[in-house]
């Protein structure tokens, strides 16, 4: 009897925990999906392509895999052969107070350059990212009060970038990752040559308040690169390929969310019944403060004053973590000091060693 009463007890918990998983997971998703240029600008021609019309392909197909996803709102900036402004574009994403916006492109150059990249707005660190954000920010040239529209930006000239920069510092972290997915994505699943996450200054990035990433997927200039992203099949693998990648970007966002980010402020009700394992001990729990691809050096002057910080590489990305806790309780409590310094997206990860871990609610409860 007694031990039936143990079991009901584990049935229980286990079903309220996924029932708080689930509503986790249900909260609306709704992700801007961008497809560049369109109506009066062709995009890049390379090789008598139109960019236009092949982001368009993606950016429909793309939508239409997310769109089956239960959970997914799936808005788009144009779903036909349309002229957008970069602002117009930003304020469709602003209007649907979107959880993210990805803007698609195809890039173009003078040498036989392919493979895919994408982008979160920064300062360009070199002449090749300068380039990129050059061209697809050329089409303010088509709007007749451009100068006005976009404070006298000037396509033309690096230094001008550094007035845009900071607008979207606050979603840069989670820009970062939702690129990061992306690229991934291409890399592991469609075998593209990385071009890495970047960051240069698109003005389309600009104006949007939430996590915004620009994707080039592939020259159109590149013969064999051309000819796959304006055929059937590479369109359908790159949506796939994306749309793939926003799914595991909006897991790891409400993943995230569940495992106790600061917004999370409902009392723990879950118990764990078979709370006997100990291995719990061997855990620390750290708070990432930052992601990037730069490298930076651990000194208090990079990160607002804070000493102890520490830094570990995944894939192309750069995790900057706070403290190292004992217990969850503990990491917990520091992270209001950390979002008072600026952090607010700071988040509790738990490791072993160096390697991350899933944060239990053993753990969570000690
Ligand atoms: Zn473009």
């Amino acid at each position: 009897m007694r031990f039936i009463k143990i079991a009901l007890f584990f049935i229980a918990t286990v079903s309220s925990f996924h029932l708080k998983m689930y509503a986790q997971n249900d909260k609306l998703f709704t992700v801007v999906i961008d497809a560049g240029h369109g109506g009066k600008d062709p995009g890049n021609r390379g090789n008598k392509y139109y960019e236009k019309k092949i982001v368009l392909n993606i950016a429909l197909k793309t939508g239409a895999i997310l769109e089956k996803e239960k959970g997914v709102n799936v808005v788009y900036t144009r779903k036909s052969d349309k002229y957008v402004t970069l602002n117009g574009r930003a304020s469709v994403a602003n209007k649907a107070k979107a959880d993210l916006f990805v803007s698609i492109h195809c890039d173009a150059h003078n040498s036989n350059a392919y493979g895919a990249g994408t982008f979160v707005l920064g300062l360009h660190r070199n002449q090749d990212n300068f380039r990129i954000s050059q061209k697809e920010n050329a089409v303010i040239f088509l709007e007749d009060n451009y100068e006005q529209e976009y404070d006298g930006f000037d396509p033309n000239n690096p230094e001008s970038v550094i007035s845009l920069v900071l607008m979207q510092e606050d979603y840069l972290n989670q820009s970062i990752e939702a690129a990061n997915y992306i690229q991934q994505s291409f890399v592991k699943n469609l075998k593209r040559k990385n071009r890495t996450v970047k960051q240069a200054g698109f003005l389309v990035l600009r104006n949007t308040y939430m996590p915004s990433v620009l994707v080039e997927t592939g020259f159109l200039t590149n013969s064999k690169e051309g000819a796959y992203l304006n055929s059937k099949r590479g369109q359908t693998e790159i949506s796939r390929a994306i749309a793939k990648a926003i799914m595991e970007y909006k897991s790891s966002l409400y993943g995230t969310l569940f495992t106790g980010l600061v917004m999370d402020t409902a009392p723990d009700k879950i118990t764990s019944a078979t709370s006997t394992n100990s291995s719990a001990a061997a855990t620390a729990f750290r708070i990432q403060i930052a992601a990037s691809t730069k490298k930076m050096a651990l000194k208090p002057y990079n990160f607002k004053g804070l000493t102890d910080v520490s830094r570990i590489k995944t894939g192309s990305l750069y995790r900057y973590y706070y403290g190292s806790f004992s217990s969850y309780k503990s990491a917990r409590k520091a992270i209001s000091t950390l979002v008072k310094k600026g952090y607010k997206g700071a988040y509790i990860k738990a490791f072993e060693g160096n390697n991350e871990v899933s944060i239990t609610h053993e753990m969570k409860s000690k």
